[in-house]
């Protein structure tokens, strides 16, 4: 464990991962980063404003979000060889995961400039080490795309992954995800990780029809990720014959 805190690298961009929901997810480097940069590069700079409020920090903000990232991304390489450090945040969560990010990052690497991860609170991990589900072996998916073909194409493009499988879903899709997952995955389990780190955060576990019956009972609000067990777990489970569960979406 280091005691003494180096100051922050003049040329550095630093990604800073902010809270899923729960500000006390920040992280004491987090904090220190934001306090002691030149700037922050923000997805959307009147939430991180709020959220530096709360940390009472004051700092110049930079817009950064997926439609100026090209001409931001050159912004912010100039700011880095000039020898500012920069702080790269989005709205929760790591920067660039499946949030913007990426294209700076590839940028000031490619450029030879320094490039630090402030590490903290991801949805996809959380979800994922809470699930039950394995661990060792995973694939995130992200968004799928928004046009059904394109949707059904890539999951049936991981029909035969051994691993676990991660999505990010929005609350007004979650109901079409599952009748999607009902048609390529009917068999395997589903953890739907509903408001993690948040007042009702929440844990639902069943096949996709089961999880559909749910949504048709109960309306499913908030943030989702959606995990799907993978091919080998899924055949593990059906040679457990005398094993089988009573059935139906098991909560925690
Ligand atoms: N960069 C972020 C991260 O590190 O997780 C993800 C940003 S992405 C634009 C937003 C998606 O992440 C949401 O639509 C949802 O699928 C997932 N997500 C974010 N916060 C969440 C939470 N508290 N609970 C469940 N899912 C969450």
């Amino acid at each position: 464990m280091e005691k003494t805190l180096p100051p922050l690298t003049p040329g550095t961009l630093y990604l800073v991962a902010t809270p899923i929901g729960n500000l006390e997810d920040i992280t004491l480097r987090a904090i220190r980063v934001l306090r002691e940069c030149d700037v922050v590069a923000a997805e959307d700079t009147r939430r991180t404003g709020q959220l530096l409020k709360h940390f009472e920090i004051s700092k110049p903000l930079l817009s950064y979000f997926q439609f100026n990232e090209a001409k931001r991304s050159e912004e912010i390489l100039e700011r880095l060889k000039r020898g500012e450090k920069v702080a790269l945040v989005t709205d929760a969560g790591t920067p660039g995961i499946s949030d913007p990010g990426e294209r700076v990052v590839r940028a000031a690497v490619g450029a030879g400039l320094r490039v630090e991860s402030v590490p903290g609170a991801c949805a996809l991990v959380a979800a994922l080490t809470a699930s039950g589900l394995p661990t060792d072996e995973f694939h995130f998916i992200g968004f799928l795309p928004h046009k059904s073909g394109q949707r059904r194409k890539a999951l049936e493009a991981l029909k035969t992954f051994a691993g676990t499988l991660a999505l990010y879903e929005s609350p007004y899709r979650i109901e079409k995800l599952l009748g999607e997952l009902g048609e390529v995955f009917p068999d395997r389990t589903i953890v739907l990780a509903r408001e993690l780190t948040k007042k009702f955060e929440e844990f639902l576990r069943g096949t996709p029809a089961e999880l559909l019956a749910l949504v048709a009972k109960r309306a499913l609000k908030g943030e989702f990720v959606v995990l799907v067990s993978g091919k080998a777990v899924a055949e593990s489970d059906a040679a457990d014959e005398g094993e089988s569960s009573a059935g139906g979406v098991v909560c925690n």
